[in-house]
């Protein structure tokens, strides 16, 4: 079945952005994709008005295989604790003085409850407040960080942590509009270029099982990831086929000679035997469009009940402005979109 799909393009849905691969099986494919991705270089580098990035890596070619990889990625990218941080160094250093006023005055106290003594602590703690935040552990660490800087205790009243909540919720709901907006732009711009191709399958890693455990920075990773799959289910035309792979060694191993990667810094990666030099994100992109796809999203046969637009906009206006985060609502791996086969 597999075979007639003459394009396979792998996506692999990082931090920073997307790893991409077009891989062909034969030669006249390849020159079509190859022609493809060069008419589209133009549209592609429009992308860099919102600050995104493109980069084309060298051709990877096997006996059975061609593929040309490329990635888009911010350019300045920042981690919702890195974006909260200057407003909450400003703000703890302006509120220096009257928390540090509050952890004189309030001191745990011992309350008589019958026969047992309660303890009660006043206020809120660092752990409470960093628990809105929707990277609860790296915002403790930030917020322990500028409070000891300010030689305050880890403990606030209960209106100062009100509204540490309220700037902490704020600016991350700004971080992760800015951060959807450019996630979609780089997915819907690839869509557009795969929905030029006649036939092809899309692969995307399958994320929902224990994989996902031991990935970093897991509660964005996952919403990252759901939406870039609901995007691209979507967002493609409708010959076009969308299918999910075992995540299983996509990033560690060689795409070329199977031995594994060594490697160098974050994004870096090297290849023992053939000396080669790897990106991260493009060799998880070349090794997810060689697998096989163990589940299908979308296939070209199945009826879907709406006309499915090339954007994937159209879809986004049914769902509330923080449809991202609800669980199990999203798109097609909510399970009600698709409809069945
Ligand atoms: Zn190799």
């Amino acid at each position: 079945m597999e075979g007639i799909m003459r394009t396979h393009v792998g996506i692999d849905v990082n931090v920073k952005g997307l790893g991409v691969a077009f891989t062909c099986y034969d030669y006249g494919t390849f020159t079509e994709v190859y022609r493809l991705l060069d008419e589209h270089r133009d549209y592609l580098a429009g992308l860099g008005r919102y600050g995104i990035a493109v980069e084309y890596y060298p051709m990877v070619y096997t006996s059975r295989f061609v593929s040309l990889p490329f990635r888009l990625y911010i350019r300045e990218f920042k981690y919702p604790w890195d974006y909260i941080e200057p407003i909450l160094r400003i703000w703890v250093r302006a509120h220096r003085r009257g928390i540090r006023n509050w952890q004189r005055i309030y001191r745990p106290k011992f309350k008589r409850m019958g026969r047992r003594v309660k303890h009660i602590v006043p206020g809120r703690s660092i752990d409470y407040i960093a628990g809105w935040s929707i990277e609860p552990r790296e915002t403790r660490r930030l917020l322990k960080k500028l409070f000891r800087s300010s030689g305050l205790k880890y403990r606030v009243g209960d209106e100062i942590a009100e509204e540490l909540v309220f700037i902490i919720r704020e600016y991350e709901a700004e971080w992760l509009e800015r951060y959807k907006l450019a996630v979609k732009l780089m997915t819907s711009k690839v869509c557009h270029v795969i929905s030029h191709l006649e036939e092809a399958v899309v692969k995307l890693e399958e994320l929902r099982g224990i994989e996902e455990k031991y990935r970093e920075c897991t509660k964005v990773g996952r919403m990252r990831w759901r939406y870039v799959t609901w995007l691209v289910c979507g967002g493609v035309s409708s010959g076009i086929s969308v299918g999910l792979v075992n995540p299983r060694g996509t990033s560690s191993k060689c795409p070329i000679c199977r031995s594994q990667l060594r490697t160098y810094g974050w994004e870096k990666k090297y290849c023992p035997m053939c000396r080669r030099e790897w990106n991260r994100d493009t060799v998880a992109g070349v090794n997810i469009s060689v697998k096989p796809v163990i589940e299908w999203l979308r296939r070209p046969e199945w009826r879907t009940p709406m006309k499915v637009k090339t954007r994937g906009g159209a879809r986004m206006k049914r769902h509330s402005r923080n449809s991202w985060d609800t669980p199990g609502a999203i798109g097609p791996l909510g399970g009600h979109e698709l409809g069945a086969p």
